[in-house]
């Protein structure tokens, strides 16, 4: 929606925005490539070629949550003619949208994932976002994104805390509830703590947004996302470990948290990438190209 939003024409924007609202239909974002991931800023494939009264895109892209089902999904791919980076809506059935079901994940399960083909796909000139006119513009997407993925950190942590002590406290072992246990208290304030330290990030780092008008700087919430993602998943590992045995059986929901952080701590930028943003905003070096 917010690509839509920020870079739609006005009959885009009056004709998606109200339904996706709604629910009535479903977007999907699809930036990454099989073989282009965290170097998507210079390195796309994907092209889209003007051609009589039509875009035409060629390329494969992968992982894209929910494209399987999406009506319609937001494409960024490089114009042929200028070498920039636009963004397209290409509809569910289009011919030459072709997907493939990502199987057997170990993590974000509930999301459907998809190897996508682009085979002389071929939409219409007024489904190019007109004013999305270069990668800078799909960052400016990313930085507000990426706080998303920080605040989805803090609550999976709180989850996995929550069900954590719930267990410890009904949970016997020698007598006596675990939670009585000095290394198991350990673990709950260790990850009661990290979770009040996220928590204090991002207010911090919704107040900022405000101030700034809403937006945000890449530096900004890659920072946010990086440290809060580091922190839940220690906090999920501990949690885990607080459950034994049946930390890992789904059943008692820290498994699922557990497995999801993975997912986590790799999309919106991976771990690496996101530190390695902050480490160019605070030195003036890029230590990544
Ligand atoms: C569940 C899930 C949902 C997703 N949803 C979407 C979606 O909706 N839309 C979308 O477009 N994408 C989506 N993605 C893709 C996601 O954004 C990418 O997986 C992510 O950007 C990392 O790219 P990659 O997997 O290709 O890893 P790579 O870029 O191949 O990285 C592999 C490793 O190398 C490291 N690395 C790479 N370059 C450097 C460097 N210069 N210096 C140091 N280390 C480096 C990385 O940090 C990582 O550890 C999703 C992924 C998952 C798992």
């Amino acid at each position: 929606m917010n690509s839509i939003r920020r870079f739609g024409s006005d009959e885009q924007k009056a004709y998606w925005l109200p339904k996706m609202l709604r629910f009535e239909k479903i977007c999907s974002w699809v930036l990454t490539e099989p073989e282009v991931g965290s170097d998507a800023s210079g390195g796309l494939r994907t092209t889209a070629t003007l051609d009589g009264d039509s875009w035409v895109l060629n390329g494969s892209k992968k992982w894209s949550g929910n494209c399987t089902f999406a009506d319609v999904n937001v494409i960024w791919a490089k114009n042929t003619h200028t070498g920039q980076v636009n963004g397209f809506l290409v509809e569910l059935g289009t011919p030459g949208y072709l997907l493939e079901k990502i199987t057997d994940k170990i993590s974000k399960r509930v999301v459907q994932n998809a190897n996508i083909t682009l085979e002389n796909c071929r939409i219409p000139l007024a489904n190019r976002l007109p004013r999305a006119e270069r990668f800078r513009d799909v960052s400016d997407l990313l930085a507000e994104a990426r706080a998303d993925v920080a605040w989805e950190s803090v609550g999976i942590a709180r989850g996995a805390y929550e069900h954590a002590l719930a267990y410890a406290n009904q949970r016997e072992q020698f007598g006596k509830p675990i939670s009585s246990y000095q290394l198991i208290q350990m673990n709950l304030a260790k990850m009661l703590g990290n979770i009040t330290a996220m928590l204090a990030m991002m207010v911090q780092l919704t107040a900022l947004q405000q101030a700034q008008g809403g937006k945000l700087r890449l530096p900004q919430s890659s920072l946010a996302k990086a440290w809060c993602s580091e922190h839940m998943r220690e906090t999920v590992s501990l949690a885990r470990a607080v459950l034994g045995g049946n930390g890992i059986l789904l059943e008692y929901n820290v498994a699922r948290y557990f497995a999801d952080a993975e997912s986590l701590y790799s999309y919106e930028g991976t771990y690496e990438i996101n530190n390695l943003i902050v480490g160019r905003e605070i030195t003036g070096h890029s230590a990544f190209v």
